[in-house]
């Protein structure tokens, strides 16, 4: 087994971010700004939100924090992302997911200016995402992508794993990662199975599988027999248990494979916040 490092390439990252904040800083005398929004106190949310602004700081990132109560109403929300929409210090809009209501929450993701979509949620960026046929394309257009699936192509080219031509099977079908990250892999030019809970012969499919990702959110729920010899295999679950976080991935039943493999944590999860900031650095450029 070797382990994709997430942590060092995020790290990497992160520093190139640094520099070109810099660089920003010492051209125009300011710094792209993420607005972050929380809506109640779940405390693993606060978790997230707390590493990102962590991160944004660490980059010479501004950022600015927005906690809302709980039982805020739907358009006390949107009346701050209008507000957040139209002031021009602001580069990005970050609504952390999950809310209790789906329906307020996808109201709310529509209500983000397209150019200030950090998570690349907005109907129109995740309409680019199926329009454009190639990450070329994808990028050339400075489409603002969900930062989770991005990381996750990241991560592969990153670690000289090829995508074009292999079988990938994405195990999960959410609009924040399964979703995304099977259109991102399509437009790297791999065959893609998207597979859900409603998939009959999950086991095969893994198991046809160059490249896996796993974002189902169930502890250990795929061992070895899932897996095919010399896979890539990118964990995106996170399950706190009473040992705590763990992956989608049984990672003691295929520590022996031959398979390149990310940890939880320390694989996807400081991807994402990378691919955060760089977000916020491409809204940046995209409100000047
Ligand atoms: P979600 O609950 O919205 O989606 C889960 C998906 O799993 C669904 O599409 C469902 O169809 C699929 N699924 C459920 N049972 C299945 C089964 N038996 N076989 C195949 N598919 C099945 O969750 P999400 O927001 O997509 O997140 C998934 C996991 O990834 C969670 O553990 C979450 O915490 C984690 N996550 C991690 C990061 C990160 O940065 N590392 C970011 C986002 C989400």
């Amino acid at each position: 087994m070797i382990l994709i490092d997430g942590k060092k390439i995020a790290n990497d990252i992160r520093s190139e971010i640094k520099e070109k904040v810099e660089q920003i800083k010492f051209k125009t005398n300011s710094v792209p700004c993420l607005a972050t929004i929380l809506v109640g106190e779940n405390p693993a949310s606060r978790v997230y939100i707390n590493s990102k602004i962590k991160a944004c700081q660490e980059c010479g990132v501004k950022s600015v924090h927005h906690n809302l109560k709980s039982n805020s109403s739907k358009e006390e929300i949107i009346n701050l992302i209008n507000q957040l929409n139209i002031n021009p210090k602001i580069s990005a809009i970050l609504l952390q997911l999950p809310f209790s209501d789906a329906q307020t929450e996808q109201e709310c993701i529509n209500a983000i200016s397209p150019n200030k979509d950090a998570d690349g949620l907005h109907p129109f960026n995740a309409g680019l995402l199926t329009l454009f046929k190639s990450q070329k394309e994808i990028s050339q257009n400075n489409v603002l992508t969900s930062c989770t699936p991005t990381g996750i192509i990241r991560l592969l080219q990153k670690s000289d794993i090829e995508i074009a031509g292999k079988t990938a099977v994405v195990a999960g079908r959410s609009n924040l990662v399964g979703k995304p990250a099977s259109l991102l892999l399509l437009a790297n030019d791999a065959t893609v199975i998207m597979a859900h809970s409603k998939t009959k012969n999950l086991k095969e499919l893994c198991k046809s599988a160059d490249i896996l990702i796993t974002a189902v959110g169930k502890p250990q729920f795929i061992n070895k027999d899932f897996i095919k010899d010399g896979a890539a295999v990118i964990d995106v679950g996170i399950n706190r248990t009473e040992n705590g976080l763990v992956g989608d991935i049984d990672f003691d039943s295929v520590k022996d494979m031959n398979i390149k493999i990310t940890p939880v944590p320390g694989g996807v999860g400081p991807m994402t916040i990378a691919m955060l900031l760089e977000n916020t650095l491409k809204a940046y450029r995209r409100n000047l």
